[in-house]
């Protein structure tokens, strides 16, 4: 009898074969509707990496229809879990600091965002633990932040991911330190009265001027270690950017409401 087995057993077990971790991902999610990944899957090809140039040294000044979320000053356009927004204002930044996820005052439906982040230049942590905040439209469906210049996660957990549903098209990612830009089109989902999906949310990003998603269709609300599903809301919601115990830093947002596309509704002039 071969006593190989036996003996290598132990060994064996001691090396898991699965891969069920923040870093590497998973292999015991459920599998993305009419994708070959599962959520979060560990097989799924990373990114191609491009370098998207280095950073202009200054936030570019917003177009004169733009709603204004945070030019450096204050907080008075967002709120926090308690009431008043208590992130750190510093040097024409605001820096997550542990008080919760923030969001806007005031809904958005259809618009185009800008943004700007900065993970911290020190990273101590791999991973969904490495410089990860988010955006989330209607407070639900999120464009990942996430330092991946450096650090290896799952595909569709990085930097610029639809969080859970597709990785960007490429990894365009800044070194930590230095400000990242997004410019997002984001068209909201439409329900029918009775709370069927009429239509899915529709998501272009640019990361750092660099296309990464083109008109791509959400599977759903943001889910972690789930399929993402919709569930029937109002035209409108709130932008919220998340405290993932991170401290990354944002500057320069602001907002263009669109008229909407998609609307099942006929326009009438
Ligand atoms: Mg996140």
């Amino acid at each position: 009898m071969n006593t190989l087995v036996p003996r290598l057993l132990p060994l064996l077990l001691s090396f898991p074969l699965t891969a069920q971790d923040h870093t590497r991902g998973y292999d015991d999610t459920p599998m993305l509707p009419g994708q070959k990944w599962r959520v979060h899957d560990a097989a799924r090809p990373r990114p191609p990496k491009v370098d998207p140039g280095a950073a202009a040294e200054e936030p570019a000044v917003p177009p004169s229809d733009a709603v204004v979320l945070f030019d450096g000053e204050d907080l008075s356009a967002w709120r926090g879990r308690d009431g008043a927004a208590k992130w750190e204002v510093e040097d024409g930044a605001m820096t997550v600091n542990g008080t919760g996820d923030i969001s806007t005052e005031q809904e958005f439906g259809d618009c185009q965002l800008h943004l700007e982040w900065r993970a911290p230049t020190d990273p101590t942590e791999e991973g969904q633990h490495r410089g990860n905040s988010g955006v989330f439209f209607f407070g639900r469906y999120e464009i990942q932040i996430l330092d991946s210049f450096g650090s290896q996660t799952y595909a569709d957990g990085q930097a610029a991911a639809l969080y859970g549903q597709f990785p960007p098209d490429v990894n365009a990612c800044r070194p930590p330190g230095e400000w990242q830009t997004y410019d997002i089109v984001f068209r909201a989902p439409r329900f029918t009265a009775n709370g069927k999906l009429e239509s899915p949310a529709y998501v272009t990003v640019l990361h750092n001027g660099v296309l990464v998603h083109d008109h791509r269709a959400m599977v759903g609300a943001t889910a972690h270690r789930a399929v993402a599903q919709y569930a029937a809301h109002g035209p409108a919601g709130p932008i919220r950017l998340q405290d993932h115990g991170n401290p990354v830093s944002f500057r320069n947002i602001w907002v263009r409401p669109l008229e909407s596309a998609v609307s099942s509704t006929p326009r009438t002039r």
